[in-house]
């Protein structure tokens, strides 16, 4: 009874919610305490203190129908305002309301984005390991992704790859930065060398290509590193942007796209996006959360207690020998498999330790362990990577 388009999503629902059962019937046996479950990227620091004042705060002194009455398609104009300005202060960006149209999170911003560009048959490029949604929402439109494979010594793009496979018919990449799931930042080196493959291939094809910059994890960036702004490098940029990790705010469902003035026609890109907001069903982006935003553009959640997690988790598996990539930014560390990937990730399971294989990423070979988990998880999960060390005689 369900569409064609619909079965394989389904399937694959299905073995999600294995992994996440059998993460329930360890708990129920062993105790919640004695099972490391790295799997979700759900965030587990609070959100700041200023979102709940900022509802209370909205709830008090704002009209009830101005809170929650429908409001134009591209969000309050006073919100956007706030965010480009927040924006061209920390980035030096020349941004203003008219670029910026808020959306349900960063799944619906790609989804507002593709609906815009995308023509049946296109393709969309991205690089693998990659947030496998990607492939789902680009179905969405009847697009199709082009995986490019990894770059397995620094885990940017492979960019000889990409110049190869890139044709008349590519329509948009997709890249995230940083990087679910290897924690990497993608450097001003890259973006340079990208902007210039794309710039030479809109020329040589006669083409637009779009490079679709999906930024959730922007403000987890630790050691100071800095996380170049993608709309510098390249005009054709459209950014796209959530709350759901820097604000931990992933069930209010709020966020943001960017659509600089630089980018070809991009009036019309704006108004098509605007719509397409609208005609996806969202209508608008939920209105509480973007007054929310206005008022908490400048903060963020406690980046301090992922950085205390990222380094303890790093440290401590590094030093019985496990092969780590050391993230700059976003919540997740990206480990190679000392074995075959499932045989690792099922003698994982056997000591309660709960890891995402990379095969769910496109790459196999590797697993992703996301630590928005406690400190004690961390720490108390060491006992267990040292017996898996062992077990695979990593520890000299
Ligand atoms: N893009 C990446 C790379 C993600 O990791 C996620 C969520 O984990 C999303 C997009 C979706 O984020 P949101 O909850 O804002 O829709």
């Amino acid at each position: 009874m369900i569409s064609e388009k619909m079965k394989p999503l389904v399937n694959n629902n299905s073995a999600i919610r294995a992994m996440f059962e059998e993460g329930n019937q360890l708990r129920a046996k062993y105790g919640a305490e004695n099972v490391f479950d790295f799997s979700l990227g759900n965030p587990n620091v609070p959100a700041p203190e200023a979102v709940k004042k900022a509802i209370y705060d909205i709830l008090e002194n704002e009209e009830s129908t101005f809170v929650h009455g429908y409001m134009s398609n591209a969000g309050y104009p006073r919100v956007r305002k706030a965010i480009a300005e927040s924006l061209n202060r920390r980035f030096g960006t020349h941004f203003h309301e008219n670029n910026i149209i808020m959306t349900v999170g960063a799944a619906s911003g790609l989804n507002v984005t593709l609906k815009t560009i995308l023509n049946p048959g296109e393709e969309v490029i991205t690089f693998a390991p990659y947030f496998v949604e990607y492939g789902s929402y680009v179905a969405n439109y009847d697009g199709v992704l082009t995986v490019i494979s990894a770059n397995t010594e620094t885990f940017q793009p492979n960019l000889a790859e990409f110049e190869e496979k890139i044709s008349a018919n590519t329509r948009a990449v997709i890249i995230n930065t940083p990087h679910n799931p290897t924690g990497v930042i993608y450097s001003e080196e890259t973006l340079i060398k990208l902007a210039e493959i794309l710039n030479r291939k809109q020329e040589e094809f006669g083409t637009q290509i779009f490079l679709i910059s999906d930024e959730p994890y922007r403000e987890l960036a630790y050691d100071g590193a800095v996380v170049p702004y993608v709309t510098k490098y390249y005009n054709n940029t459209i950014v796209g942007y959530s709350y759901s990790k820097s604000l931990s705010l992933p069930g209010e469902r709020i966020g943001y796209i960017v659509i600089p003035d630089e980018l070809d026609d991009a009036e019309n890109v704006f108004a098509a996006a605007s719509i397409a907001t609208r005609v996806s069903g969202a209508v608008n982006a939920p209105s509480l959360m973007q007054l929310v935003i206005e008022k908490c553009v400048d903060e963020q959640c406690d980046v301090a207690a992922y950085d205390k997690n990222r380094n303890a988790l790093y440290n401590g598996l590094t030093e019985l020998g496990f092969e780590c990539v050391k993230p700059q930014g976003a919540f997740y560390l990206w480990m190679k498999c000392p074995a075959e990937e499932s045989e690792f990730v099922n003698k994982c399971k056997e000591f309660n330790v709960l890891p995402v294989g990379g095969k769910s990423f496109a790459c196999p070979g590797y697993v992703r362990l996301a630590y928005c988990v406690s400190y004690e998880t961390i720490v108390n999960s060491m006992k267990a990577f040292a017996k898996i060390a062992e077990y695979y005689g990593l520890k000299k």
